[in-house]
């Protein structure tokens, strides 16, 4: 107050607008509560309890564990037992839990070297950086490889971290409806139409940034689509991952896998480890040579924090597992039927859900946003974590609960979520539709 008295602005710039606003509501009952323990197949919240009319609140001591549908944990190794957690405390013990330094100076341990190595043969490209952050890798990548004078080409769902790096970037930036093929070609015909398109002239580059798996649509890219403009219009190609490796394909590779597409076809590959690798951190992976440009010039790898060793034990305990045969195999078929159980169970009750049948990000939407926090405390009721999503994470007319199915729940789980999606959406007056026919 005392700055603007004086003619300034406050330094919070428009805190007290928008955030303020939805802060003061508190809509999601579940997550504005801090938790404990793991998120795993279970998470365990603090109870609190309303003291007075505006809502104001105090922690009572107690916690409730609640089934989890809110967490990345898509393949469940996210869990404080098994083989990722006995390798993650061991290197804890052996290497200490920072490198205290950064990527560019002495803080490369042996272990990041080899998990680059490890996510590149994963990913189907010959080398690859490793972050200690997935925004991170995005938001210092994109200045790496173009700048003015250079074209992005982004899909209007994207998420922050691609549009803040492109941004920094310096680059163009033209914003293509979602997944839609008509309106990227338009733009690159747009892009291109006073020069030629072999050359990407009169841009210096011209680069489509997508992402795998959209995190509040559910929906997959349609890489054959982008493929095939990519062979008439030889742009170049950057997939943000973070919710598709180890997610989708039948070995869990990401979109390429899914679609049955070589990987050397796209120049840049990134995505984090925070979601189905249980972990923290980030990767970009490319050819040798320009992994070796970016290793020199991204800022991320020059002044960016190394991972620290336990988090990259737990990343190369988590590949080991998704690459070796059983094990992996069989978590991410788990997945797919989780994933298409509780999706066909929604849409049978009369709900709907956005996304492809085989997308373990499952979004049930509300449309009006005042019904998600009564969504949000019905399911807390039921001990059952949910996320609920409004603006600025999607239009607010579009506001939604976003479940993430993972392999780590049962069918009993699932079946327990549907009975109580069943009795609030009747409570609420959600359903849309009168359901497809069929018993599940
Ligand atoms: N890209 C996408 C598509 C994401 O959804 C996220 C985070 N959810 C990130 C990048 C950033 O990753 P991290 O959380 O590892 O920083």
């Amino acid at each position: 107050h005392l700055m603007v008295q004086d003619g300034y602005a406050p330094i919070y710039s428009d805190f007290d607008s928008f955030y303020a606003r939805r802060l003061k509501l508190r809509i999601n009952d579940c997550f504005e509560r801090p938790t404990t323990g793991v998120p795993g197949r279970y998470i365990t919240l603090l109870d609190r309890e309303t003291t007075d009319y505006n809502r104001h609140f105090r922690f009572t001591g107690t916690t409730t564990e609640t089934l989890n549908l809110s967490s990345y944990n898509y393949l469940g190794f996210a869990h404080s037992e098994g083989p990722c957690a006995d390798f993650a405390e061991d290197t804890l013990r052996k290497s200490g839990i920072t490198m205290t330094g950064t990527i560019g100076d002495a803080a490369t341990s042996i272990l990041h070297t080899e998990v680059e190595r490890q996510i590149a043969q994963f990913v189907g490209k010959e080398d690859a950086l490793v972050f200690s952050m997935g925004f991170v890798t995005n938001a210092t990548i994109f200045p790496a490889l173009v700048d003015k004078g250079c074209l992005i080409l982004s899909d209007e769902l994207n998420h922050a971290s691609i549009r803040f790096g492109a941004r920094l970037s310096g680059a163009s930036i033209r914003v293509f409806s979602h997944n839609n093929m008509a309106d990227l070609e338009c733009k690159l015909r747009d892009a291109i139409s006073q020069g030629q398109p072999r050359t990407h002239r009169p841009w210096k580059k011209i680069l489509v940034t997508v992402e795998g798996l959209y995190s509040m649509e559910g929906t997959m890219v349609n890489l054959p689509g982008i493929m095939e403009l990519k062979e008439r219009y030889r742009f170049y190609l950057y997939i943000d991952e973070a919710h598709s490796i180890g997610a989708v394909g039948p070995n869990g590779r990401g979109v390429c896998d899914y679609f049955g597409i070589d990987p050397s076809r796209i120049e840049i590959l990134m995505g984090t480890f925070t979601k189905s690798f249980g972990a923290n951190g980030g990767y970009v992976a490319a050819v040798k040579s320009i992994i070796e440009k970016l290793r020199a010039t991204c800022s991320g790898q020059i002044f960016g924090e190394a991972p620290t060793p336990p988090v990259l034990a737990q990343i190369q305990s988590a590949l080991r597992q998704i690459a070796g045969e059983e094990l992996g195999k069989e978590r991410l078929q788990r997945l797919v039927f989780n994933s298409r159980y509780l999706r066909l169970g929604l849409k049978r009750l009369g709900f709907i859900v956005y996304g492809q049948d085989d997308s373990p990000i499952i979004p049930l939407m509300l449309y009006n946003p005042a019904k998600m926090p009564a969504f949000s405390h019905e399911m807390l009721k039921r001990k059952i974590s949910v996320v609920v999503v409004t603006y600025p994470a999607t239009p607010l007319e579009l506001s939604r609960v976003r479940f993430c199915v993972s392999a780590a729940h049962t069918k009993d789980d699932l079946d327990r979520l549907l009975v109580a999606c069943d009795e609030v959406g009747d409570a609420l007056q959600i359903k849309f539709s009168s359901g497809i026919a069929g018993g599940l």
